[in-house]
């Protein structure tokens, strides 16, 4: 286990492993996975009217403001248990954030992040998006049969439900965003600490090429953690 403090971008479209790589590393790293999406969803179902505004936002495939997303992730960082670091997924999404994180960081003593992009073909992507579903319960992400009905979480048994926002409409308006706002945000990070990452393997070799790039092996029992991989090969 590091003792040195790090913090780790994940940036990549939607749908290419970034939520079940984030949660896997977490536990190997033993610092907090932070999904500023997840962040929203939550404060979205508070049914305030900041959360109705959100709801719209999100399932209309465009991104909230920086200021309000900066704000959420500086007081999340702030928390005790981002001293030793954390994993963002899905921030920074612009320019804007990148340059608002490189100031909290200094500001919090973390150093510099390492920054990985996922990448994914676009038939692909959609080809899992249609397939994600999630635990209400414990936030666990499965690849189901699309065509399945009612299928538990494998850890809680709660039944899985679809993101709103994984509706065809808002996929190609999500995948078009992303596209669009990418290279920017990477000729920021790639002269820095960046990494390509093939998205398109297992989830256990993905998270091989993560490790690999950190300087640290496969943990042995990590196969088990996987479990949209054991749901595809139970064939559901
Ligand atoms: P995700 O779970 O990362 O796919 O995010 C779901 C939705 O939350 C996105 O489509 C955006 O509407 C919003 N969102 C998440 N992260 C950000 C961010 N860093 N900046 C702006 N909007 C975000």
């Amino acid at each position: 286990m590091p003792t040195l403090s790090q913090v780790i971008i994940f940036f990549g479209p939607p749908g290419a492993g970034k939520g079940t790589q984030a949660a896997a590393l977490s536990a190997t790293l033993g610092i907090p996975a932070i999904s500023t999406g997840e962040m929203l969803r939550q404060a979205a179902r508070s049914r305030s009217e900041l959360g109705k505004m959100l709801e719209r936002v999100m399932a209309s495939g465009q991104l909230v403001s920086d200021d309000l997303i900066n704000q959420a992730v500086d007081e999340r960082l702030r928390r005790q248990d981002c001293q030793a670091g954390c994993i963002l997924d899905g921030y920074p999404r612009t320019v804007a954030q990148a340059r608002f994180l490189e100031s909290l960081l200094q500001q919090l003593k973390l150093p510099e992040p390492v920054v990985f992009n996922f990448e994914l073909e676009i038939e692909n992507l959609i080809h899992r998006i249609m397939r994600r579903r999630h635990c209400p319960k414990c936030g666990r992400i499965y690849s189901v049969n699309p065509n399945a009905q009612f299928i538990r979480c494998q850890k809680d048994g709660a039944l899985l439900v679809q993101r709103t926002d994984d509706s065809p409409a808002s996929i190609r308006q999500r995948l078009e965003l992303h596209k669009n706002t990418c290279a920017e945000l990477l000729d920021f990070y790639r002269a820095r600490n960046y990494h390509e990452i093939v998205a398109s393997r297992t989830p256990n070799r993905v998270s091989e090429q993560l490790l690999a790039h950190l300087g640290m092996r496969m943990p042995s029992a990590r196969v088990a953690s996987y479990p949209q991989a054991a749901m595809a090969h139970a064939g559901m």
